[in-house]
């Protein structure tokens, strides 16, 4: 949906907009929250309106006051000119790449892409006669060597999944601008709240919802973000691919943000002071945090991200699976599983060696990927040191 200007506010710090975009109380009677909107038919009063097709809603895929409401609060936070809502993550990113990409065309991908998108640019794309090549994320402006006379799209995402590497996203995107490429970021780690990626030039703009913006969970969602030039081609694809999200899963999201601030301070300031106490710990070999002033991505991130999130990784002094197993298993706080962005700590082993392409992946040891989450810090080292001494033992 179009961002409607009429009711900008002055009131634009982040924080604020949090809480005031994506609601209009007393255009429903008062209460705080907008309605959820459970729908398929929309009925047209009369037979003029029908014909005349200019009724704002004509049917419920292609949106609701309850999708309104979410996508006009995005589209305001990441200074868009308008914004989608998928499903999943996942297919926010796909209907991102399929936005812009035709038969016969050339994408390129950055190395440290999150792996479902990079095996749907192996099997789908594949499959519709587009190619992909991955790229090494420290290239910046160098990227234009890579550009062949059919490359349409670079997809970009800082840092990168599991291994944590930053790109300089201004550099790519002015590599693109001057051959007339369109730039995707899948921007989920650091949200609109700490990057803007439409500000730098992206053209699309990706968020798993289904991690801080949800904050719970307990619900999938993807959000696509456009600027003005993109907005017209994803608008076509999105809804001709008949994707809309359901009612209570956008409310949720639509809840989410409202503390999305607020939980995303508490994450950054318990993962970096727990980055910072592991970078020290003997069991450890080296963090991977660009917030860290030892990480090569460091300056890159300073430059232009204003926070980091609760998501890093760690690479453990050498050990075997069995030593692994010791400390995953030893851990109580820390959930194992997939996803991350709620308010509960995970923790996985991660193998980056076993995908890319581009790029060797080398480490001194095993990588664990730790989401710190809204627990007491001092429970939360605690737990790890505990990990960290059945690792200790067991390797
Ligand atoms: C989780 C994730 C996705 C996919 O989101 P889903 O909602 O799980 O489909 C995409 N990109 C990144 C970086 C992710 O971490």
């Amino acid at each position: 949906m179009k961002s409607s200007n009429d009711k900008e506010s002055s009131a634009s710090h982040p924080e604020t907009l949090l809480t005031t975009l994506g609601r209009d109380p007393h255009n429903f009677h008062g209460f705080v929250n907008p309605p959820v909107v459970h729908a398929s038919t929309v009925l047209y009063a009369d037979a003029d309106t029908f014909f005349s097709k200019n009724q704002t809603y004509s049917y419920a895929r292609r949106g609701t006051p309850t999708s309104d409401a979410l996508e006009q609060a995005l589209t305001v936070l990441e200074g868009a000119a308008g914004t989608v809502l998928t499903p999943s993550g996942l297919s926010a990113c796909s209907t991102a790449i399929l936005s812009v990409v035709s038969a016969g065309d050339h994408l390129l991908v950055v190395d440290t892409i999150y792996q479902p998108t990079r095996h749907f640019c192996e099997t789908v794309l594949k499959r519709m006669g587009v190619e992909t090549t991955y790229y090494d994320p420290a290239l910046g402006e160098d990227i234009a060597s890579l550009f062949k006379p059919n490359t349409k799209a670079i997809f970009t995402e800082a840092p990168g999944s599991q291994t944590f590497e930053m790109q300089d996203i201004k550099a790519v995107t002015r590599a693109a601008r001057n051959h007339d490429i369109f730039v995707l970021m899948d921007n989920t780690w650091a949200t609109p709240l700490f990057f803007q990626p439409i500000k730098h030039g992206v053209d699309l703009s990706i968020q798993a919802g289904t991690k801080y913006i949800v904050g719970h969970s307990d619900v999938m969602l993807g959000t696509i973000a456009a600027s003005e030039r993109a907005w017209p081609l994803l608008q076509e694809t999105h809804g001709n691919m008949g994707l809309c999200a359901g009612p209570d899963d956008i409310y949720l999201a639509l809840r989410g943000l409202r503390t999305m601030g607020t939980r995303l301070k508490q994450h950054q300031t318990n993962a970096l002071e727990m980055a910072r106490w592991l970078e020290g710990h003997a069991e450890v070999a080296r963090v991977l945090h660009p917030g860290l002033e030892s990480n090569p991505g460091h300056e890159l991130w300073k430059r232009d991200f204003t926070g980091a999130s609760g998501l890093f990784g760690i690479i453990l002094q050498p050990g075997s699976i069995n030593a692994v197993k010791a400390f995953l298993d030893a851990l109580t706080l820390y959930g194992m599983g997939y996803s991350w962005g709620g308010f509960e700590s995970l923790a996985i082993y991660a193998n980056p060696s076993s995908y890319r392409t581009a790029t060797k992946w080398e480490a001194e040891g095993p990588l664990i990927r730790l989401h710190i989450g809204l627990e007491h810090f001092d429970d939360l080292k605690a737990d790890l040191e505990n990990g960290l001494k059945a690792y200790a033992a067991a390797r």
